[in-house]
């Protein structure tokens, strides 16, 4: 096992109505003056935020507010966000939404104590300690930012989409009440299905051996994810179900399921291209094309990997023949992905040959800035090998 560091700050609120502790909790911790983020209209129509404004009223928080964060969140309005934070002496950056508001709220929560452009975290990757403390209440179980020590903004000027990781700006409190993603269109709950089981894949697959501790967790999450999947998208309102998922999607992507590892990120590198190219693409369903498309071009390296995963996850009964095991391991990968309606070829994302060769010229420049040249430890990846990657998922 490698050395690593584990950090866990986040204090949860899980279950009915956690939504409803919001002030309270907030005051325990002496908040006085949130800035309130959210996305582009779901919490509101819900009812969600105004729920949420009367708790933090309640507990005499003040409150200034900063919505229409879209899907793959942007710097302007992170900037606008940070701007607020100064002018009024915000104290705490509540996000309630999901992935794009934690994460944009992350950024603002960084930015808000800064002398420098917010973006140069981005850019850098320079950490600080100085971050302001955030809330989230999440809507949708997926990135699983409202532990993570990661977020991923896009900058429409530069074309790039890209993370800042730092554990100071792991969420303090995080409020999940399942009921809340009864309202999840069925695309968007598939989507984050499917995000949340690629940030065990990505942890699995790595250039380091077996750590059974981290492995075991990491399968025995993969097969929850398998086996409560169909149950939410055949019945929204199952309350068991959405809360295992919601657990799940938070337990894939705090740290546990890959410490020990040396981890790869490959996948998500080439996702996040696609999305900045193109940002009507939804995280997961670009992941739901990318990684079988990954897997088959690097299974090679340790095909054992791949059999193990099929057996583990998918029940698959060794064949004696290693390879054929490894490639049924990725038709079931395809499969699953496909079950929960993700696109599985790029060509259902929009493109064809002439638009795929025009987004490859203008994403492997910003793919070697985001990620470096090679990237990924399963197999190091040249920029030829990306350009091969994206034309086999076409
Ligand atoms: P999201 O982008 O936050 O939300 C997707 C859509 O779902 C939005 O249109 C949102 O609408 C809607 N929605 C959310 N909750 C809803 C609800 N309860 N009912 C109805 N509609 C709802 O989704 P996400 O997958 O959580 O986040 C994706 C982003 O996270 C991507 O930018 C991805 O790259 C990033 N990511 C970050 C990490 C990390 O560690 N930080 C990890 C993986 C991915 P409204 O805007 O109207 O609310
Ligand atoms: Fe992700």
């Amino acid at each position: 096992m490698e050395n690593f560091e584990f950090v866990s700050p986040t204090h949860f609120v899980f279950g009915r109505d956690a939504e409803a502790q919001v002030g309270a909790k907030l005051a325990d911790q002496g908040a006085a003056k949130v800035l309130l983020h959210y996305g582009g209209g779901s919490a509101e129509r819900s009812g969600l935020l105004g729920r949420v404004r009367e708790s933090l009223a309640a507990a005499g928080i003040k409150c200034v507010e900063l919505g229409g964060v879209r899907p793959n969140p942007e710097i302007t309005l992170v900037r606008e966000g940070v701007a607020l934070c100064k002018q009024h002496g915000i104290d705490w950056v509540l996000a309630v939404g999901g992935g794009s508001v934690v994460d944009s709220a992350k950024a603002i929560a960084v930015g808000a104590r800064a002398t420098c452009d917010v973006w140069q975290f981005f850019e850098t990757k320079q950490q600080t300690n100085d971050v302001l403390p955030i809330a989230v209440v999440l809507t949708i179980p997926a990135a699983g930012s409202e532990a993570s020590p990661n977020a991923v903004v896009s900058n429409d000027e530069l074309g790039r989409k890209t993370g800042y990781g730092n554990d100071a700006q792991r969420p303090k409190l995080a409020f999940l009440n399942p009921e809340l993603t009864f309202t999840l269109p069925p695309y968007q709950t598939a989507a984050g299905l499917t995000d949340m089981f690629c940030h065990l894949l990505e942890r699995f697959f790595d250039d380091y051996g077996a750590v059974p501790v981290t492995d075991n967790l990491n399968l025995s999450l993969m097969k929850t994810i398998r086996a409560e999947a169909p149950r939410v998208l055949a019945d929204p309102e199952n309350y068991d179900a959405r809360a295992n998922i919601m657990w799940a999607g938070m337990l894939c992507h705090q740290g546990l399921a890959g410490v020990g590892r040396h981890e790869d990120w490959a996948t998500h590198g080439l996702e996040h291209e696609l999305s900045a190219f193109d940002t009507s693409i939804t995280h997961g369903a670009g992941l739901a094309v990318m990684f079988p498309a990954w897997m088959e071009y690097v299974h090679g390296e340790n095909p054992a990997r791949f059999a193990f995963y099929g057996r583990e996850v998918f029940g698959l009964v060794t064949s004696g023949d290693v390879e054929a095991d490894a490639l049924s391991a990725i038709d079931e990968t395809r499969s699953f992905f496909a079950s929960l309606g993700m696109p599985t070829t790029l060509a259902e994302l929009g493109f064809d040959e002439a638009r795929l060769e025009e987004a490859i010229a203008d994403m492997l420049p910003t793919l070697a800035a985001n990620k470096g040249n090679p990237f990924g430890s399963f197999k190091r990846l040249s920029m030829e090998d990306a350009a091969a990657i994206y034309r086999s998922a076409l």
